[in-house]
């Protein structure tokens, strides 16, 4: 069973950003294996670390908020999940700039399989905005974006040619180089990826002319959006390999955003309308026009109808999603209080005012 991110942290799950970072700076400075005497300290930073590192973004938060260890696990790889956190930053204010004995922290906490890492690009989150009338009827949408792509020419080598490659003159092609770092009065000694090639112990000799060595294009592209029937109002509709590309493609997340309607609202698959009708029309029932989202009805509204009185239209709703059948739209009827009448109307109203407030006595 994994912790709860809140309680390794020590905060409330209120907790505002720059409290869930004092929280993680306290424990940082107490386990971190640099300088912690504690058996467990690399364990502890690991998992304090890691729940700083979900709890100090936005979406990542949601996710757990919402859905647990899981939402964030079945979304993001543990590579993702260390992704752009500003680790560097607070550990120079809470060991000052020592010289970056810091700054490669990381592989040492977390060991070399950490940084042997499985690459992959970036998710991108794109919001597409649509109307009631596309979740009625479904609908095709094309939406542009800029990623990253794997430059094509040099098959993302950044490399001219595949023989443009030589051995890494720093790690003599091992991808390996050792450090020697002292704190106090220890030594210690780590073993890191070579820096100068990466890990991979060749760099490239001549780069490639089109992503200059970075074997990365920026691009534009565009999809065909499917806007499914009856889709809610903040669902992600996710696109496999659409997204930046770092060895390999992450994944495209489109927000589906449905716009106000100017007559209508929604309450889950049921559509509202209010209908506004006259003093004597509700008094003496009547036949209106309405408009739904499948064209107009013609309906009945009988004697006597009060203020909020609903009727209900079969099937004019919204399709269900993933299911068949529709919600139903609801009319309300909203008596609405003439605020001009004509002289004639005057009279007729000052004389039923004069027969119906003589029930009051
Ligand atoms: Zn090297
Ligand atoms: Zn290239």
């Amino acid at each position: 069973m994994k912790k709860d991110y809140y309680e390794i942290l020590g905060v409330d799950r209120s907790a505002s950003k720059e409290e869930i970072k004092r929280a993680y700076k306290r424990l940082a400075r107490k386990y971190h294996p640099d300088v912690s005497s504690d058996p467990h300290a690399e364990e502890k930073f690991k998992e304090v670390s890691e729940a700083y590192a979900v709890l100090s973004d936005d979406e990542k938060r949601r996710l757990y908020d919402t859905y647990g260890h899981e939402g964030v696990d079945s979304r993001y790889t543990r590579e993702d999940i260390f992704r752009n956190v500003n680790f560097d930053d607070i550990f120079r204010d809470i060991f000052g700039d020592t010289d970056s004995i810091f700054k490669d922290f990381f592989r040492f906490g977390f060991g070399k399989d950490f940084f042997r890492r499985t690459e992959k690009g970036r998710d991108i989150n794109v919001e597409l905005r649509i109307e009631l009338e596309d979740v009625a009827h479904g609908a095709k949408k094309a939406i542009t974006y800029t990623r990253i792509k794997k430059c094509e020419f040099c098959n993302g080598t950044g490399a001219e040619s595949p023989e443009d490659f030589k051995t890494c003159d720093l790690c003599k092609g091992t991808g390996e180089v050792k450090e020697v770092k002292r704190m106090g009065f220890s030594q210690y000694v780590r073993i890191m990826p070579c820096p100068k090639c990466g890990g991979r112990g060749k760099i490239i000799a001549k780069k490639c002319r089109y992503c200059k060595g970075t074997g990365k294009i920026r691009e534009k592209e565009t999809v065909e959006v499917e806007i499914p029937k009856g889709i809610r109002d903040g669902v992600s509709l996710r696109y496999k390999g659409m997204g930046d590309y770092e060895g390999s493609y992450g994944d495209l997340y489109i927000t589906i955003r449905v716009n106000p309607h100017s007559l209508f609202e929604r309450e889950g698959n049921d559509i509202i309308y209010r209908a506004e009708i006259s003093f004597p029309e509700a008094v003496l029932g009547t036949k209106i026009r309405v408009p739904t989202l499948y064209g107009t009805e013609v309906i009945k509204i009988p004697p006597g109808t009060q203020y909020n009185d609903t009727i209900k239209l079969r099937g004019k709703g919204l399709p269900k999603m993933n299911s068949f059948g529709k919600g139903d739209q609801i009319v309300r009827v909203v008596i609405k209080t003439p605020e001009k009448v004509s002289k004639e109307e005057k009279e007729l109203y000052r004389r039923l005012f004069e027969i119906s407030s003589s029930k009051h006595y």
